[in-house]
């Protein structure tokens, strides 16, 4: 344990000044301006980056030891997906950060109407535990690309990775403005306390509530991304081999631990049957006949949970799986049925290898389910019926959707990434990352020309009926036609006009030789 992170794990007086000075000292560096520049925040993009790749070994062994994390879901849904997000948002940055100009009214005419891009300042990020190095950083990017300065706080859960992320982020970011602080439930307290310009909180609606509280004091604004239950629908239009291949991996990669993988599925029982028949064979081949060997199955993160999972067997029949070794951590991958509605597995967030079916007759059977509950982070939908797919979508509220997968979406960086209602607030991934961390500033700059002075003395005393209808009028919104098209239009013309020009040349130059 480093002599900092010492210092904040004892709970006295000295720790509060520490956490001010902290703070301030971030805000310092902020003031100095070195984020604002663009070459920073691209170096220390680019320096992200590195880490993830000179790192990757122990940044494996890391997930490895907190939730015996296989190689490949580290890479592929970790590692991976935070570089793709640097690539991505460095490739966009200079469009982004541009100054946004925009069309003015009568009055205005003469003037420049501009949105600037501002850093909000110092931006707290507290991450989750389930993708342990992904979610602490990935917001870190954004925050970054918007030209702020970041103070960091891992989960405590996932100890062997939040150290990795405090060891590694001063060696490669600039140790000024990127600063980590390890530690659990009384630092983040401590860390509340603070001023933040902006609160970045990754984990479940119970703490994103104190969170909330917290940055209350301040006005802090802040982003939720919380869990949930993420519905999946199955009609028997889809490919079910296919479509039970990706249900079951969106489900039990993490051991379940995503907070988008499909909570509980609606399907009628006939689908059901056909759901369980396949997935037994293709759970025998990916894990085997003993999935508690197989190297593909991650744990759970600690006792506590384990055992909350556990107990969600006792809600229905396990049509697979069901083992459980709560000493190694361990929960087999299982499907549920004849699982009750009000039930404690359908009641509370899964965040476990449990996969419960609950039967319904149709579409809008489902939609009533669905809209009867907390608004999900995501739904999935699974049908090749395009009206059932437009009913689903139109008739229900989510953070997002996928059609005929699970998780996918999340690798599309145009998409953002976020709950609404009690599965979160705001969004982040690629440029929704960049939006979130940036605050969008309204700027006219007006000149002194004389005609516009005339206009704006109207507004000037003695007030009479004439001046009031005047400005009335030219600040009245006018329908204008659209000149998205006028490029094309003109060159259009352009192209007509060489045409002509080319005969017309070709004839005099034909006169002349004649
Ligand atoms: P959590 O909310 O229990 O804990 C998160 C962090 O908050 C902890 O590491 C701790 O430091 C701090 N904390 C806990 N109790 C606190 C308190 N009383 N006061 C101040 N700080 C406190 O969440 P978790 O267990 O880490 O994560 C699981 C939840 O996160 C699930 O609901 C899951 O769906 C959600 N999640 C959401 C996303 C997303 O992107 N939307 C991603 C991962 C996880």
């Amino acid at each position: 344990m480093s002599a900092t992170d010492k210092r904040l794990q004892e709970d006295t007086p000295e720790k509060m000044t520490y956490y001010e000075q902290l703070v301030q000292g971030v805000r310092n560096a902020f003031l100095q301006g070195k984020t604002r520049e663009i070459k920073f925040r691209k170096e220390q993009l680019k320096a992200l980056k590195q880490l993830y790749e000179q790192e990757e070994a122990a940044i494996c062994a890391a997930l490895a030891t907190d939730l015996n994390k296989p190689k490949q879901e580290s890479i592929l849904l970790e590692i991976n997906v935070l570089k793709s997000d640097i690539d991505y948002i460095l490739n966009n940055i200079d469009d982004w950060v541009k100054p946004e100009k925009v069309p003015a009214n009568l009055v205005t005419i003469f003037d420049k109407s501009v949105i600037f891009h501002d850093p909000y300042g110092v931006v707290l990020v507290l991450g989750a535990w389930n993708y342990p190095m992904m979610l602490p950083l990935m917001p870190v990017t954004g925050a970054i690309a918007a030209g702020n300065c970041v103070i960091i706080k891992p989960s405590e859960m996932s100890p062997a990775t939040a150290k990795v992320i405090a060891d590694l982020v001063p060696k490669y970011l600039d140790p000024e403005c990127f600063k980590v602080v390890c530690g659990g439930i009384s630092e983040t307290t401590e860390l509340l306390k603070q001023k933040f310009d902006y609160i970045f909180y990754t984990g479940s609606p119970h703490v994103g509530r104190i969170v909330r509280d917290a940055a209350n004091k301040y006005l802090t604004p802040t982003t939720l991304e919380l869990g949930g239950k993420s519905p999946l629908y199955i009609d028997d239009s889809v490919d079910m081999d296919m479509a039970a291949r990706r249900i079951l991996w969106g489900k039990f990669i993490n051991l379940g631990q995503t907070c988008i993988a499909p909570d509980y599925v609606l399907c009628t029982r006939s689908v059901q049957d056909k759901l369980i028949d396949i997935a037994k064979e293709v759970l025998k081949e990916w894990y085997g006949s003993q999935p508690n060997k197989s190297p593909d199955l991650c744990r759970i993160v600690s006792d506590k949970h384990a055992n909350r999972i556990a107990e969600y067997l006792n809600c229905g029949t396990p049509a697979i799986g069901g083992q459980v070794n709560l000493e190694d951590r361990f929960i087999e991958p299982t499907v549920l049925v004849d699982v009750p509605a009000d039930s404690k597995v359908m009641t509370e967030e899964i965040f476990g290898p449990v996969l419960p079916i609950v039967n319904i007759q149709s579409a809008f059977e489902a939609i009533k389910f669905i809209n009867e509950r907390e608004k999900p982070l995501t739904f999935y939908v699974f049908t090749t019926n395009t009206s059932v797919q437009n009913l689903l979508l139109q008739n229900t509220t989510s953070g997002s959707m996928c059609v005929n997968d699970t998780m996918v979406h999340m690798s599309v960086h145009g998409l953002p990434f976020g709950g609404v209602g009690q599965s979160g607030m705001g969004a982040y991934h690629g440029k929704a990352s960049y939006d979130t961390f940036t605050h969008r500033k309204s700027c006219l700059v007006r000149n002194y020309n004389k005609i516009a002075d005339y206009i704006g003395s109207y507004r000037y005393p003695p007030y009479s009926e004439s001046k009031t209808t005047f400005l009335s009028n030219m600040l009245r919104e006018y329908w204008m036609p659209s000149l998205k098209f006028l490029p094309y239009v003109i060159t259009f013309g352009l192209g007509i006009a060489s045409v002509f020009a080319a005969k017309e040349i070709a004839k005099a130059v034909g006169q002349d030789d004649d």
